[in-house]
């Protein structure tokens, strides 16, 4: 077995009184292999990507799961507690190199987790671990120095340190070229004013992987990714971002003020900031394609258990043909997302680029989480509108897929770039 030797109970800590509304209304059967491939024929899963996924399902049923409705009141999970967790059994570093404290294996085993992690009854925990591992480290594993990597990596892979990604502003999401939050250099360290707002984590976070305008050059050339510890004096969290969805996890507006921090926290070249986020991408959009599509299958098989005891009309209301015919084509919508989610991951994992597909399945991940949500929740009636049921969570968490990390009108665009169709200047 490639990873860490597999999760045991007694290696959590308790984490306080579960309150198990929600968790409570689907079985508590393993999901880690919930799809319709069996282990020996997948894909791209191994004997070994189910290994991985069933021992992080247990994590997620002992430790994660029974708390999330606590959580989602509080506004906030408690992510040095269950990063910690997640650290020690080696699920934040799955594609990192060995000897900087990771797993070392290709990207599709981060596919497999991510799948997982979608058996999480929220979407903000899953989103927040997203970030830590696929958002704001893969450019510090691949370009930043081995100094910088000792110092934030490693704490970050063992769930010693939090980290959060600091790219979006007030006046910069989609167009992250015009972010104006400048890292100037004086003597040996980078004086830093701005803001960045929609920073999931930042409440929490030991780190920043901040964006920043190293430069006045072109808007694509003077940018830098630079490791921000966030007790740095200058730094103020202004407020944490009341949202629709998403509650378990925190966001918040952060404002910089002459924060200083030494130039070696620079992230592989300077100028090169723009370039190693967008490298990134492909990744990200894949990572979470994989963890709606659990969500997806979850709040369809509870739509389906709830709807077959629920009776209207003197019979269940899956037997009414426009509701069981409604499931079959998402069922359907669900499959073909999987196949395209499995060919891109297979192709990249052999060093194709597969921007074109990732951007395709993002933006039907996206759109399908919309449908899923709004038709499930219509067949849960009166529930479906309370917030005690997890289609109600869903439809709320998953609307920010077609917004967050790319909205569907970015992923059109690069896709029409593609297809050589958008007018020429
Ligand atoms: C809960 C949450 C967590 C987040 N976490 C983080 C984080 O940790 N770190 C971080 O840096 N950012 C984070 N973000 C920010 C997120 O990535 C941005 O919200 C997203 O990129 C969109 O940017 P924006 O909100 O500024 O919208 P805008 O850029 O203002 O776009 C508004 C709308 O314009 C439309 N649009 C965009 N491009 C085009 C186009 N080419 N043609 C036509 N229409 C278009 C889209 O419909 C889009 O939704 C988070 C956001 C949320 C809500």
């Amino acid at each position: 077995m490639p990873f860490k030797e597999n999760y045991k109970e007694d290696q959590c800590p308790q984490l306080g009184q579960p309150g198990r509304k929600i968790s409570e209304n689907v079985s508590s059967k393993s999901k880690a292999s919930a799809s319709a491939d069996s282990t020996t024929d997948h894909p791209i899963y191994t004997p070994e990507h189910f290994a991985l996924k069933e021992s992080l399902n247990k994590i997620i049923e002992q430790e994660i799961n029974p708390y999330v409705d606590q959580w989602e009141k509080a506004g906030q999970f408690p992510a040095h507690k269950i990063f910690k967790i997640l650290g020690n059994a080696g699920f934040l570093g799955v594609t990192k190199p060995i000897e900087y404290g990771g797993l070392g294996l290709d990207f599709s085993y981060s596919v497999a987790v991510s799948e997982e992690l979608g058996n999480i009854r929220c979407g903000g925990v899953p989103m927040a671990v997203g970030v830590q591992t696929d958002m704001a480290t893969p450019a510090l594993a691949r370009f930043g120095s081995p100094e910088l990597k000792k110092e934030f990596l490693v704490p970050t892979i063992l769930g010693d340190k939090v980290c959060c990604l600091g790219v979006s502003e007030v006046g910069a999401g989609s167009d992250v070229a015009s972010i104006m939050t400048k890292a100037v250099r004086k003597g040996d360290e980078f004086v830093i004013n701005g803001g960045k707002m929609w920073t999931t984590s930042g409440g929490q976070a030991d780190w920043m992987c901040l964006l920043a305008n190293t430069s006045d050059g072109p808007p694509h050339k003077n940018k830098s990714l630079i490791c921000l510890p966030m007790n740095l004096p200058g730094i103020h969290i202004a407020r944490k971002i009341n949202k629709i969805g998403m509650w378990s996890s925190d966001t918040v507006e952060v404002f910089f003020d002459d924060v200083r921090v030494p130039c070696k926290n620079i992230i592989g070249q300077e100028g090169m900031g723009f370039t190693y986020q967008m490298l990134q991408f492909q990744e990200e959009r894949l990572w979470g394609v994989a963890n709606i599509l659990t969500m997806m299958d979850n709040v369809i098989r509870d739509t389906i258990q709830y709807t077959r005891q629920r009776k209207i009309f003197k019979q269940p209301v899956l037997y009414h043909q426009s509701v069981h015919f409604r499931l079959a084509e998402l069922e359907t919508e669900l499959e073909l997302l999987r196949s395209l989610l499995y060919r891109a991951t297979a192709l990249y994992i052999k060093g194709n680029d597969v921007t074109k597909l990732a951007s395709m399945a993002k933006l039907k991940g996206g759109r399908l989480a919309r449908e899923v949500g709004d038709s499930c929740l219509q067949y849960w009636g009166g529930m479906g509108y309370t917030s005690e049921v997890l289609v109600s969570r869903f439809y709320r968490d998953a609307r920010l897929m077609s917004i967050g990390a790319g909205a569907d009108e970015v992923m059109l665009s690069i896709i029409c770039k593609y297809m050589d169709t958008l007018p020429r200047k």
